[in-house]
């Protein structure tokens, strides 16, 4: 079953080169009970793990089951392993953080064998600790540890099982149980194979191999040897691959991955932070961001299509902006006049802008200050709140009457009845005949905060302006939109005696779909801007993703030379330490999206600007979270699985 050919092994310790062992040729058949002893160094751990396919040898030949082994792979070996052997551990290694029934189960996942839990159960029965079942290991005695152990190294139902001297650091009552179960192992055709210091535990075996210096000193047989196990000679072809599935594996590493992260909650919790604030500011800005432009547009919309606003332009020529002429202002009557000469403009409105202070009793505010003729009523669907708008006889007569946001009423008035009531405008008594409908914040700029006045008041009594700002222009039909902004071009052209130089630049018109186009090109600058610092704070937390599975791989590697014993292959590995900082990382995230989301909503509510969390938002979110676990955790894991089983199992 198992052969020996002038195997050797030798170890490069610096400039030496240590020989554990020389040329040794062995055979050991089905069924027989081997104990191995000799002195501390004499190479016995040695030969047991390459006998158990932990590790190569060096020179020589080595048959398991007719195959040579030099000839596997590293994962062939760990199939093999899982399928045929089973190793028992000084140490004991069980898994400190999970079960009993947990640490018996641990290589199914490697195996996959479903079958195998009610089978665990039965060992757990069989090693006389099923009450023990969900204690964990640090709550058991040394001797139900190594029971333990013992279940979990039968639980794939091995051919041969090696045990590295299992009775060690157990009393000679455990001891005793534990070498019983061995022999009863044997009884049933598990070929058993023990390294031992003790002479008594030695000679329980039926065979003994005496070791020093890295070669066999003596070979006895002690006892008749079991001669006629049914041991199946295609075991080897059996289960190389089985069927694969990603889904169970999945949720296999993913379970294992959370109970090992909730072990060390503060250090997981820590290490997701990055991620966790990168993430929330990210939602957190993206739906002030988005809760903004989806405000501005809504108001746009709501303003309609067939808004054009009219300026005068920076006179170009070639291209160059030129000082603006005084041909190129726009008059008050301008307004009226575009209405009379075309159709298609339904109203007009010329408008003036400024600012200055307002003043009811003993406050004072800073505002925006427009002024409009009645028309600006409709055309902005202004309808007041309360009170009433000017008319067009009170814009001609010039006088002082305004309309205040609700920005002013809150201000200057709080829970006074604005209308009627004096304010000063620029130190200008005006009466307050009517408050405006709320429009809302959008991000920083309160629309709420205006105070609307008769233009012609605002130009000769307020602002001392001679010409007007704009002029707002509803058109009947808004597919006559290209055709009325054309047109009014050419009027305002001619009207203003524009030479042929100037006729492209000395008026520009605006209308909604612009404005609209500005708004989301500003907001796609700033998506852009929010993408570099969410980039930024992404890579933060992913190093600190990395540092952690780092010192989690270092910490845990005698864990993982015990996965790898158990039959885990390198992807095993691999995927193990990539589920789990996948799962930090993607933890972090959607804590983050939870955290941005309840910022934007204390944002908005105490400030009143629309914000908007869109599931774009949130998928990408936790998508580049999740990404971010995947690359940065791809090296810690390598680093893991590339580890060799045995220096895995050595390291303190
Ligand atoms: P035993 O189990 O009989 O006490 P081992 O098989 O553990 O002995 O070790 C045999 C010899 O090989 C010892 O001299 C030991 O120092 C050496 N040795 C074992 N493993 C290594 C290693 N990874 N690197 C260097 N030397 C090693
Ligand atoms: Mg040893």
């Amino acid at each position: 079953m198992l052969e020996l050919r002038n195997i050797s092994k030798s170890y490069k310790m610096g400039e030496n080169i240590v020989h554990a062992l020389h040329g040794i040729s062995l055979t050991i058949l089905e069924g027989d009970y081997v104990a191995i002893m000799g002195p501390s160094g004499s190479g016995k751990s040695t030969l047991m793990h390459i006998m158990g396919l932990l590790d190569i040898p060096s020179v020589g030949s080595y048959k398991i089951y007719g195959k040579e082994v030099s000839r596997f792979s590293e994962d062939d070996l760990a199939v093999l392993r899982r399928e045929t052997i089973g190793f028992i551990f000084q140490q004991f290694n069980l898994l400190p953080r999970i079960t009993a029934y947990e640490n018996v189960t641990l290589p199914l996942l490697y195996s996959k064998n479903r079958a195998g839990n009610e089978y665990a159960r039965q060992l757990l029965e069989r090693m006389g600790i099923a009450s023990r079942s969900f204690h964990r290991p640090n709550e058991l005695s040394g001797g139900q540890q190594q029971r333990v152990a013992i279940a979990r190294s039968l639980i794939n139902k091995p051919k041969i099982i090696f045990a590295d001297e299992p009775t060690g650091n157990l009393d000679s009552v455990s001891e005793k149980e534990i070498l019983s179960i061995l022999k009863e192992l044997n009884d049933q055709g598990i070929t058993v194979i023990i390294v031992t210091h003790e002479e008594e535990v030695g000679l329980q075996a039926k065979r003994l191999i005496r070791m020093r210096d890295g070669e066999i000193q003596s070979d006895v047989r002690l006892k008749p040897r079991l001669s006629e196990t049914p041991v199946s000679q295609q075991l080897i072809h059996q289960n190389i691959s089985r069927p694969f599935s990603i889904v169970r594996e999945g949720f296999e590493y993913f379970n294992q991955g959370l109970k090992t992260l909730l072990a060390n909650k503060i250090r997981t919790g820590l290490s997701m932070l990055g991620i966790l604030i990168g993430v929330a500011a990210v939602i957190a800005m993206l739906a002030i961001g988005k809760g903004a432009q989806r405000a501005i547009n809504a108001q746009l919309s709501s303003l309609g299509s067939n808004l054009l606003v009219l300026r005068s332009g920076a006179r170009r020529v070639g291209g160059v902006a030129q000082e603006t002429g005084i041909t190129s202002r726009l008059n008050y009557s301008d307004a009226q006049y575009l209405k009379n000469q075309l159709d298609i403009i339904k109203d007009s409105s010329a408008n003036v802008h400024g600012h200055g202070q307002v003043t009811f009793q003993n406050k004072n505010w800073s505002t925006q200050i427009n002024g409009g003729n009645a028309s600006y009523l409709n055309i902005h669907a202004l309808y007041p709140l309360a009170g009433r708008f000017f008319t067009e006889v009170e814009n001609q007569k010039r006088v002082r009457v305004v309309v205040i946001g609700r920005t002013i009423v809150r201000e200057l008035f709080g829970s006074i009845n604005p209308i009627g009531e004096l304010i000063k405008i620029n130190k200008v008594n005006f009466q307050v005949i009517g408050i405006l409908p709320e429009k809302g914040a959008t991000g920083f700029y309160d629309q709420d905060d205006v105070v609307l006045v008769p233009v012609l008041t605002a130009m000769y009594r307020l602002l001392g302006k001679e010409y007007v700002d704009s002029i707002d222009l509803e058109i009947t039909d808004s597919k006559q939109i290209d055709f009325a902004h054309q047109k009014i071009i050419d009027i305002i052209n001619t009207r203003h005696h524009v030479s042929d130089k100037f006729k492209q630049s000395a008026f520009e018109i605006r209308n909604m779909a612009d404005i609209q186009e500005a708004v989301s090109e500003s907001s796609k600058t700033m998506s852009l801007l929010l993408s570099a610092i969410a980039g930024i704070s992404l890579v933060v937390g992913g190093i600190g993703i990395m540092n952690i599975m780092l010192v989690s791989v270092t910490e845990r590697t005698r864990e993982i030379g015990l996965r790898k014993a158990m039959g885990a292959r390198r992807w095993d590995i691999l995927a193990q330490f990539l589920t789990e900082s996948i799962v930090v990382s993607s933890v972090g995230g959607l804590v983050g999206i939870f955290l941005g989301w309840s910022a934007s909503i204390v944002i908005s509510t105490f400030s009143g600007w629309t914000t908007f969390i869109s599931i774009s938002s949130v998928l990408l979110s936790f998508f580049f979270s999740a990404a971010v676990g995947v690359i940065f955790g791809i090296y810690p894991a390598r680093k893991a699985s590339l580890l060799h089983p045995i220096e895995a199992l050595r390291h303190e």
